[in-house]
């Protein structure tokens, strides 16, 4: 570290400094991998939505921008070169998109597709759940490599999505067509979804894992809402005095820090596990299994989840001296 650092020699904010791979891969211990493990890299940063508990804003901020072509197909062609390493013949390289919202640009996107494509390479990204309403969207996802898009669906009901400022990126009543289409296009649909004690009922919750189930999500995760420190969230609860508790360490997403005024926090915290925990039975991800595309990406998934779930749910039961049946 120097004392102080001058930027005159930075780039501007407004362009995307290209990764050297090279580089990394001097300075990284990681091995070369095949298909199966995710290479990160990105081609755009930031989104102009501002849902209230979102740290993109703060983070790599509201102004969209992306790479130039030369550039991206450069990082890509490295990177493989650098991490990946074929196993069998059909074996290609799998992406990790890191952008915060992919589909801002329409324009842009496509064009973006097309790169991805003439690098045949299979990839997952971020992707608001609105783009994905435009079937030609999805089409050209599925084409250019896309084997997978997270999604933030936060809420299956429409007045928690207001309450986030997302009400105008997402629409409840369409999130079970919109994963129907994509999954008869080829393309696994991963969900999240908060559950906020100011906001769901334990009711709500069972819809929730009645919506998964029904609609054979990919890989579920819930999280317990979280005002992450800098949010508009964290201020808004901060004011009304809302948060219980700042020790970021417990700031993960599935511990309640914040008042739950409608349930016992412990019951709440419970409640929550355990829907979650069901969203991962073996009749689930049976199912899931079954009805979705890449059939042992979701099977593998799913065992880890489950596993890792059902000891999160032991713990808690056993530091809270809960019994179950
Ligand atoms: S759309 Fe996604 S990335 Fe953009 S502010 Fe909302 S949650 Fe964050």
């Amino acid at each position: 570290m120097k004392p102080t650092y001058d930027a005159k020699d930075f780039p501007q904010v407004t362009k995307i400094v290209p990764l050297d791979y090279e580089r990394i891969a001097q300075a990284s211990k990681r091995e070369k991998v095949d298909g199966t493990k995710s290479i990160p890299i990105y081609i755009t940063r930031g989104c102009p939505y501002e849902c209230s508990f979102c740290v993109t804003p703060n983070f790599t901020g509201k102004l969209y921008r992306y790479q130039n072509p030369d550039d991206l197909i450069r990082q890509i062609e490295t990177a493989k070169k650098v991490f990946f390493k074929a196993k069998g013949k059909s074996s290609k390289p799998w992406f990790m998109l890191c952008d915060e919202n992919l589909g801002i640009n329409k324009k842009k996107l496509w064009e973006n597709l097309s790169l991805l494509k003439k690098c045949n390479i299979n990839y997952s990204v971020f992707f608001s759940m609105n783009f994905l309403e435009d079937k030609e969207t999805v089409r050209r996802l599925v084409d250019s490599g896309c084997n997978m898009v997270l999604v933030g669906f936060e809420s299956i009901k429409q007045s928690t999505l207001e309450a986030y400022n997302k009400g105008h990126v997402n629409s409840a009543e369409k999130f079970a067509s919109v994963i129907e289409e994509c999954r008869k296009a080829g393309l696994n649909i991963q969900g999240n979804f908060l559950v906020n004690p100011a906001l769901d009922t334990f009711e709500d919750m069972d819809d929730l894992v009645e919506f998964v189930g029904k609609n054979h999500v990919f890989m579920p995760i819930f999280q317990i809402i979280t005002p992450y420190p800098g949010t508009k969230m964290y201020w808004e609860y901060k004011e009304k005095g809302l948060i219980t508790d700042e020790d970021w360490e417990k700031y993960n997403a599935i511990n309640l820090v914040i008042r739950s005024e409608h349930y016992d926090p412990v019951a709440f915290q419970h409640k929550f596990m355990t829907s979650y925990y069901k969203t991962y039975s073996w009749g689930k991800i049976a199912n899931r299994v079954r009805r979705n595309p890449y059939k042992m990406l979701n099977l593998i998934t799913s065992l880890a989840f489950k596993k890792n779930l059902k000891e999160q749910l032991e713990t808690f039961e056993l530091n809270n001296n809960i019994r179950t049946p």
